[in-house]
């Protein structure tokens, strides 16, 4: 199943969140000191078994977990038995000073060991969001072109799977430059995040959406006809027609594209297929924009 990456507020939420987290646990060196020194009660949700998921660094992995594992299960599943062990260890010791037995030696190792595991984790999993947040426009939410080829292999895989065709659609807004000079850069903005909003609207969640360059767009689709593929991509065309922006309060614009569509043949690559949609949108830019323009297909090569 193909995932939609994750949205820049989400991810910037789980990175406070892992920070939180590692701040939390880091500051458990000297609570332990003070329960180990003072004789003092870690408090009573952290003596009672499920500690780990009643301490906040526990509570708010609980309610992100899913988002989580979208970025690496695997690596969140560490996590998971790092910090369920770790406070164990943590229950342990406290509980030996607290009953005035000496804390055991596995207990401290324990609580040592996987406490660097815990955070070591946590600081590859912060790094991979980083890296998730890098690769997307912070102007229009869109994944930037990094992940194009990934998803292109995917969604030929998907495509294949379910006995549908894969479609390269390259969108480029019509004569975009004037709205930039007529109305200033903001209103452009303004302008191309009306289009992505639209866009998206026709397109299923699941396709991905990438903004490819300036003013150009590439969504891959997954139809069971070229017919089908066209239907979309003149949806995507009649809704900027018929949807305006406003630029300036009282001054609705109507944003047009052109698109070039190319069926992906069997073997072809990514390359290939985008420079023949791209020829298709040269053609429909001259011979008058607002308008689809499907390929030529690419010979067989299997
Ligand atoms: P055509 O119909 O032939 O595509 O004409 P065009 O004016 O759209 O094409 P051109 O490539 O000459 O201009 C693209 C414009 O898109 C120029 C650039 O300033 C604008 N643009 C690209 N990215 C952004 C952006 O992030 N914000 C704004 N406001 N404008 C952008
Ligand atoms: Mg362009
Ligand atoms: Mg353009």
């Amino acid at each position: 199943m193909l995932q939609p990456p994750l949205p820049i507020e989400v991810l910037n939420s789980l990175l406070a969140g892992i920070d939180a987290g590692i701040q939390a646990h880091l500051a458990w060196n000297q609570r332990l000191l003070r329960c180990a020194l003072l004789l003092e009660s870690p408090g009573d949700e952290m003596l009672r078994p499920q500690s780990h998921l009643l301490c906040r660094f526990g509570v708010w992995f609980l309610r992100e977990r899913s988002q989580l594992d979208k970025v690496d299960a695997q690596l969140v599943a560490g996590i998971d038995r790092a910090h369920a062990r770790m406070h164990q260890a943590v229950r342990g010791l406290c509980l030996a000073k607290l009953g005035g037995q000496a804390a055991s030696d596995a207990d401290m190792g324990a609580y040592e060991r996987e406490q660097s595991a815990m955070v070591a984790r946590l600081s590859e999993l912060k790094h991979l969001i980083e890296t998730a947040t890098s690769r997307i426009d912070p102007l229009t939410g869109l994944p930037l072109r990094h992940g194009l080829e990934a998803a292109f292999e995917q969604c030929r895989r998907d495509a294949r799977r379910g006995g549908n065709q894969l479609f390269v659609a390259m969108i480029d807004l019509d004569h975009f430059k004037s709205v930039n000079d007529r109305f200033g850069h903001q209103a452009g903005d303004v302008a191309l995040r009306h289009v992505v909003d639209r866009l998206r609207t026709v397109l299923r969640e699941s396709d991905p959406f990438f903004r490819f360059g300036g003013e150009e767009f590439v969504a891959l689709l997954r139809c069971e006809s070229e017919a089908a593929a066209q239907t979309v991509v003149g949806r995507m065309l009649d809704d900027l027609r018929v949807h305006a922006v406003e630029v300036q309060p009282g001054l609705p614009l109507t944003i047009t594209a052109t698109i070039g569509l190319a069926e992906v043949r069997a073997q072809e690559a990514l390359d290939a297929a985008i420079a023949r949609a791209d020829h298709a949108l040269l053609e429909g830019k001259l011979h008058g924009r607002d308008r689809v323009v499907v390929a030529q297909l690419a010979p067989q090569s299997d």
